[in-house]
C-alpha cells in the first residue's frame, strides 16, 4: 500500500523544526531513518497528515564526549555511525556490543539512534540499553530543553514521555567505570530479528564482590523491564554459580510478560532467567580474562 497524503517539509535549522512540530502538533510526525515509521505509513497504520524531515538539520548526528568523560550521542546519529565508531568499545562496551544487534546492516544504514529510543518498540535494544546505562534524554521544543532519564522515558507499549511538539536531540550517557564487567545477549528466531527476548546488564566490583548491578530485559513487556530484586541479590555478593543461579530464579519470577504469536509469556520468563544467568557469567567471565 501507500501512505496516506501528507504535507512534507524538510527544515534546514533545529528552531524551523520545533516551529513546525509546534505549529502542527499532533497531526505533525519527525521523520527520522524512515526505517520504522514509512513501513508504518505504507500499512496506513499511521496517518500523520505532515512530515517533519530532520535530515537536513545540521549538527544532531555527532558523537562528542561529554565533560565527566560520558558520551553525547545526537538522536539522528545513524546506528551504522555508532557502530563504526572506532572509539566507542573503549566508552561504551556494552552500547558497542548492542548496536550490531540491531536488525541488518542495510537497516542500520539509516536507522538512528534517536528514531530507535523514540519508536520504543519493546523488544528493541537501544531503549533497554539506554536504561541499565542511565541514559539521560534531551528533549527540544520551541519552548526550549527538558533532560529526562530514560527510565522515566518510556511509558508503557510503544508510549513514551516524549510531547507532540518535541524533538529528542540528544543521548547522554554517564561515564564508563573502569573495571565495569557486563554483557547483552538476546534469543531471536533468525539473526537480524527483532528479539523474543533480550538482557543487557553491568556489574562493578569491589574487591570480588558486586558492589553496584544493573539487570534490564528487552521483549518482555510493553517497555524496558529492570530487575530491582536481582540487582539487590546481587549486591555484596560473590559472581559464583550459586549467585548466577538465584539470578536465574528471581528473574523468572519477577518477570511479567504477554503472550503473542512469537513466544508465550511461559516462555518469556523462563528463558529471561536464562539469559540473565548466562550474561552474568559471560560477565564475569570477562572480569577473569581481564585480570589473567
Ligand atoms: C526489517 C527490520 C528489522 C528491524 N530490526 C530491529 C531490531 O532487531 N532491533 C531494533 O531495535 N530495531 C529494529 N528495527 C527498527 C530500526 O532500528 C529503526 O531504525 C528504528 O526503530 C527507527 O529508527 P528510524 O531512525 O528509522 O526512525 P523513523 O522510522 O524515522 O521514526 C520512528 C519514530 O520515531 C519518531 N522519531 C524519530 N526520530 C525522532 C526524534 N529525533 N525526535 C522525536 N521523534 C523522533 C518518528 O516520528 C517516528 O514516530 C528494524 C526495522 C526493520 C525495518
Amino acid at each position: 500500500m501507500k501512505p496516506a497524503p501528507f504535507a512534507y517539509y524538510c527544515p534546514e535549522t533545529l528552531d524551523e523544526a520545533v516551529r513546525l512540530l509546534d505549529e502542527h502538533g499532533e497531526n505533525g510526525k519527525v521523520l527520522a531513518g524512515g526505517q520504522s515509521l514509512m513501513p508504518l505509513m505504507s500499512l496506513r497504520l499511521a496517518r500523520p497528515e505532515v512530515i517533519i524531515d530532520l535530515n537536513r538539520v545540521p549538527g544532531l548526528d555527532r558523537i562528542a564526549a561529554n565533560g565527566d568523560r560520558g558520551l553525547g550521542i545526537g538522536a539522528l546519529t545513524r546506528q551504522r555511525a555508532l557502530e563504526r565508531d572506532a572509539s566507542l568499545t573503549a566508552r561504551n562496551p556494552l552500547l558497542a556490543a548492542a548496536v550490531p544487534l540491531i536488525g541488518h546492516f542495510q537497516i542500520r544504514n539509516r536507522g538512528t539512534v534517536g528514531g530507535s529510543l523514540v519508536h520504543a518498540d519493546p523488544a528493541a535494544e537501544l531503549p533497554a540499553v539506554t536504561v541499565a546505562l542511565g541514559a539521560d534524554f534531551v528533549l527540544t521544543s520551541a519552548s526550549g530543553e527538558r533532560v529526562v532519564p530514560a527510565e522515566e522515558f518510556y511509558l508503557g507499549y510503544m508510549a513514551t514521555a516524549i510531547e507532540a511538539n518535541e524533538v529528542l536531540t540528544e543521548i547522554r550517557l554517564p561515564a564508563w567505570k573502569a573495571g565495569r564487567l557486563w554483557a547483552i545477549d538476546e534469543v531471536s528466531r533468525r539473526k537480524g530479528d527483532f528479539a523474543m527476548v533480550g538482557v543487557a546488564l553491568w556489574v562493578d566490583l569491589d574487591g570480588s564482590a558486586c558492589a553496584d548491578a544493573r539487570i534490564t530485559l528487552f521483549g518482555v513487556g510493553g517497555k524496558p523491564v529492570r530487575v530491582e530484586k536481582a540487582e539487590q541479590r546481587l549486591k555484596g555478593a560473590v559472581l559464583d554459580d550459586s549467585t548466577f543461579k538465584e539470578v536465574e530464579r528471581i528473574v523468572a519470577d519477577e518477570l511479567d510478560p504477554d503472550s503473542d504469536i512469537h513466544a508465550s509469556a511461559l516462555y518469556r520468563k523462563e528463558v529471561g532467567g536464562v539469559l540473565a544467568r548466562r550474561a552474568l557469567s559471560a560477565a564475569a567471565a570477562r572480569g577473569e580474562d581481564s585480570a589473567s
